[in-house]
C-alpha cells in the first residue's frame, strides 16, 4: 500500500473506481444502483451506518411523493413536473426527471420490500400531501425512509460493497476542474485509534445529506452534521441556499409535532427559565379563543411556518408567537396534553372551527382533555413519546420551531453532477428544491438522482448491468468487521458516538491503478491544520462552545426569522474564525473529527448565511419558509411576500476569504421533451442512454 507522509501523519492512499460518502437512502440507493449496472469497485463510506437522517427520522406518516398510481385520479409525468416546478426557484429539467423516474424509483423500493400500503387489489394508494393537487403521497408508516434504508442496506450487502465507518470527509481533491479524490480522517469506534486515509477516484458521489449541524433548533438527528463546506470549498456552486423549510418539534426527542399532536388542541405554555411562571401565550397573537383553537387545529395540516399563513388568524402565527417566547423573552415552551387550553375544563363545542368539530367528530376524538383525545386519534403518537422516556400523560412536551429539511444545497445538472467533474451530490445536499416542495419529494428526489448519478457513472466507466443471478460479492477484506443492520437507532446518541467497524485499509483495491498523479499539495494545508490542533490541544477545548455559539445565533437570525443585522454579524464572525484556524481549541486529539466538523460547519455558515444577505440586499422579502422582518410583525401587521424572485435562481460559490460570490437566473423551463418514438429510439442508438 502507497502512503503519503507530511507532518507526523502516515496516510495510506488507495484508488477506487466509485466512492460514495455518505449512508443514508441515497448514498445506498447509489451504491446499489451502480453495483446493477456491473460497476465493481465501489466503496461506501460513512461516519456510521446508523448515522444521518434517513437512518434516524419519521414522522406521524412518513411521505414518498410519487406519480399517482392507484384509483382512477388521472396522473402524468408532465403534471407531476408542473406540481414540482410551481413550487417556484425550480428548474423545470431537473422537476421532469424526478417525475419521469418517480414510479420507476418507487416500484423499486416496492421490489426491495419497503412495505408501502396497498390495497386488496394490489394499488398503492395514496394521499394528499402540502403542495400536492393529485394525492401522490404513499407511505410504509412512520418509518418510511427507515424502511428503505433497510431494504437497499440489504442490497448492499448482498452485492458485497464495503461500507467503512468513522470516516468524516476532511477535503476533496480535484484537478483541473474534475474530482481525484477525497480525504478522510478516521476513527475507531472506541476512539483509540485514528489516522488520515486519502482515496483516489475516478467517481465521487456525495451523499452526506443537509448541513444540520448550522442550527440548534433541530428536528435533523443528532447524529446527521453535513459536509457541505467541503464540497464549497472544492468549487461546488450552491443554489437555492437560502430556502430551508422549519416547523414545529419536539427538542428532548427530536420529532416533528405535526397531524394529531395539534388537531387534538394541546395547551401552548411557557415558563420563565427556571420553570417558573407559567402561562398561556397563543392569545397574544389571536383575536380571541376560537381564533387560536383553529389556527393550533390548522398546523396539524400546515405544519411547516409558511410565510402565506400570517393574515389575520393564520397558522403560522403559532410558530412565530413561539419564537416570541423564545427568542425574544428567553422562556421555554411546551405543549401540555394534560389540560385544555384556556381553561377548558371540557372541550367547548361551541368553540370550535366546523372543520375542526367535524374532524374530531368523526374521529371519535372529542373527549375532555388533549390526552385523551389523542388517545383516542392516534395512540401511537402517545406510544412513540412513551418509547423515548416522555410521558405526555404527565408531561409537558418541550417544543420549538426547529430546522428540518434544506430545500436548496448543491447545484447539479440532470445527472446529478456538479460542475467539478465526477463529483456527484445526491439526496438532500442537493438543491433540487426551490421555495414549497410537495410533502415526500424529498424522499422522491434521492432515490431519483442516486439512480441517475449511478447511470451516469455506469455509462462513462461502459460498465454492462449484472444479471440477477451473477450478483454478489465486489471484492473486500473488511467483510469481519463489516457493520450489520439492526433496529436499534442512533437518535440522541449524539455526534460522539462513532458507530463500530475497523478501519478501512485497501479493501476493493485489486491494484494500484494511476488515475491520476496525486496533488499531495492539496492536503498538506489539512495535515498541518490538524497537526496544528493537536499540538495545542489542552483543557476542556473550545469545540462545543463555538458551536453552540454559531448555531444558536443560526437559528435565532438566519433560520425561520431572518434578521439582515444579526447575519450579517454572524458572517463576520464566522469568516475570522475561519482565518483564524489556531483559535479552535481540542482538548485532547481523540477530538480532530469534531475540530473538522465545526470547521465545515463554519464554511458552511459562511455560503448559507452569505446567501441570505446577497437575497436580502436583492430587495428579497419573505417567501417559503422565512419571515424576513425587522422588527417582527404584530399580529393585524400584513406581511408583504416575494414575488420578484419567483423564478429566479440564486447560485452562490466561495470565494477567496470565504467571501460569497452570488448571482441570479432564470429557471430553466420544463423542456419539451421528444416524444416521437422512432426518433427518440434513433437518438438512443446514436448516443446511449446518458444523453
Ligand atoms: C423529522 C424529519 C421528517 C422527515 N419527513 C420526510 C417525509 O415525510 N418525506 C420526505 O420526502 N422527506 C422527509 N424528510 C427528509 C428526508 O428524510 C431526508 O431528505 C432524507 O432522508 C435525506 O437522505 P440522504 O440520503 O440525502 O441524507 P442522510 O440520510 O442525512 O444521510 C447522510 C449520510 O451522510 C453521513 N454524514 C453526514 N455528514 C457527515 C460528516 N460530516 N461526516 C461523516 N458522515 C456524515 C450521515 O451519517 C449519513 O450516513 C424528513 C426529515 C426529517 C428530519
Amino acid at each position: 500500500m502507497k502512503t503519503m507522509e507530511a507532518y507526523g501523519w502516515s496516510v495510506p492512499v488507495e484508488i477506487h473506481d466509485v466512492l460514495i460518502f455518505g449512508s443514508g437512502a441515497a448514498g445506498l440507493c447509489c451504491a446499489k444502483r451502480l453495483a446493477d449496472l456491473g460497476v465493481r469497485d465501489i466503496l461506501l463510506l460513512t461516519n456510521g451506518i446508523r448515522m444521518g437522517t434517513s437512518r434516524n427520522t419519521g414522522s406521524d406518516k412518513q411521505t414518498y411523493y410519487r406519480l399517482n398510481v392507484s384509483g382512477s385520479t388521472p396522473d402524468s409525468i408532465a403534471e407531476v413536473a408542473q406540481t414540482l416546478f410551481d413550487g417556484g426557484a425550480c428548474d423545470g429539467d431537473t422537476a421532469l426527471v424526478e417525475a419521469a423516474l418517480s414510479a420507476r424509483c418507487f416500484y423499486h423500493l416496492v421490489d426491495l420490500g419497503v412495505p408501502f400500503v396497498r390495497n386488496g387489489y394490489g394499488e398503492f394508494v395514496g394521499y394528499k400531501t402540502d403542495h400536492d393537487p393529485k394525492a401522490r403521497a404513499a407511505s410504509a408508516g412512520p418509518l418510511t425512509v427507515q424502511e428503505m434504508c433497510a431494504a437497499l442496506f440489504r442490497q448492499v450487502e448482498r452485492a458485497g460493497i464495503p461500507v467503512c465507518e468513522g470516516m468524516t470527509p476532511v477535503k476533496i481533491l480535484t484537478e483541473d476542474g474534475r474530482a481525484i479524490g477525497l480525504l478522510c480522517l478516521w476513527q475507531s469506534a472506541d476512539r483509540r485509534e485514528q489516522e488520515f486515509q486519502l482515496f483516489a477516484c475516478r467517481h465521487l458521489v456525495m451523499a452526506t445529506g443537509a448541513p444540520a449541524s448550522l442550527y440548534e433548533k433541530s428536528v435533523f438527528p443528532e447524529s446527521q452534521v453535513g459536509a457541505s463546506g467541503i464540497c464549497f470549498e472544492a468549487g461546488v456552486m450552491g443554489k437555492n441556499l437560502t430556502e430551508w423549510q422549519y416547523g414545529l418539534a419536539s427538542t428532548g426527542y427530536r420529532w416533528n409535532v405535526s397531524g394529531s399532536y395539534q388537531q387534538v388542541l394541546p395547551r401552548y405554555i411557557s415558563t420563565a427559565e427556571d420553570g417558573s411562571d407559567v402561562r398561556e401565550f397563543l392569545l397574544e397573537g389571536f383575536n380571541d379563543i376560537p381564533a387560536a383553537l383553529n389556527a393550533t387545529f390548522l398546523k396539524g395540516y400546515q405544519w411547516p411556518f409558511d410565510v402565506t399563513k400570517l393574515d389575520p388568524g393564520g397558522s403560522s402565527w403559532v410558530d412565530l408567537l413561539v419564537y416570541r417566547e423564545t427568542v425574544l423573552r428567553g422562556r421555554k415552551v411546551y405543549m401540555d396534553f394534560t389540560q385544555n387550553p384556556f381553561g377548558m375544563k371540557r372541550l367547548d363545542r361551541s368553540l370550535l372551527s366546523p372543520e375542526c368539530l367535524h374532524y374530531l367528530e368523526s374521529s371519535g376524538a372529542l373527549q375532555d382533555t388533549p390526552y385523551e383525545r389523542l388517545m383516542a386519534l392516534n395512540p401511537d403518537a402517545i406510544q412513540l413519546y412513551r418509547s423515548h422516556g416522555i410521558d405526555l400523560e404527565r408531561e409537558w412536551l418541550a417544543v420549538d420551531v426547529c430546522a428540518q429539511h434544506n430545500n436548496g444545497g448543491l447545484s447539479a445538472d440532470i445527472w446529478w453532477e456538479t460542475e467539478v467533474q465526477n463529483l456527484y451530490a445526491i439526496g438532500e445536499l442537493n438543491g433540487s428544491h426551490g421555495i414549497r416542495r410537495p410533502g415526500g419529494s424529498a424522499l422522491n428526489a434521492g432515490q431519483v438522482g442516486a439512480f441517475r448519478a449511478a447511470e451516469q457513472i455506469a455509462a462513462r466507466l461502459k460498465t454492462k448491468p449484472v444479471p440477477e443471478q451473477g450478483k454478489s460479492g465486489t471484492t473486500s477484506n473488511c467483510a469481519e468487521s463489516a457493520p450489520q443492520w439492526d433496529t436499534e437507532t442512533a437518535a440522541g446518541a449524539g455526534q460522539l458516538n462513532l458507530a463500530s467497524s475497523g478501519a478501512c485499509q485497501n479493501f476493493g483495491a485489486e491494484e494500484w491503478k494511476p488515475v491520476t498523479e496525486f496533488r499531495k499539495e492539496q492536503c498538506l494545508p489539512l495535515l498541518e491544520r490538524a497537526a496544528l490542533w493537536c499540538s495545542h490541544a489542552e483543557g476542556s477545548g473550545n469545540l462545543r462552545k463555538l458551536a453552540s455559539y454559531f448555531q444558536r445565533r443560526n437559528s435565532s437570525y438566519a433560520g425561520f426569522v431572518r434578521n439582515r443585522t444579526e447575519i450579517e454579524q454572524t458572517l463576520a464572525e464566522a469568516k475570522e474564525l475561519l482565518s483564524h484556524p489556531e483559535r479552535i481549541q481540542i482538548a485532547h486529539a481523540v477530538e480532530l473529527p469534531q475540530a473538522f466538523q465545526l470547521w465545515d460547519m463554519l464554511v458552511s455558515t459562511a455560503a448559507y448565511l452569505g446567501a441570505m444577505l446577497d437575497y436580502i440586499q436583492d430587495g428579497g422579502l419573505s417567501r417559503g419558509s422565512a419571515l424576513i422582518a425587522e422588527p417582527l410583525p404584530e399580529p393585524g401587521d400584513v406581511v408583504p411576500v416575494d414575488t420578484e424572485h419567483q423564478h429566479q435562481i440564486q447560485e452562490v460559490t466561495l470565494k477567496r476569504e470565504f467571501t460569497v460570490q452570488a448571482g441570479w437566473r432564470r429557471v430553466r423551463k420544463i423542456p419539451d421533451s421528444p416524444q416521437w418514438f422512432e426518433q427518440v429510439w434513433k437518438d438512443m442508438k446514436q448516443k446511449g442512454e446518458c444523453r
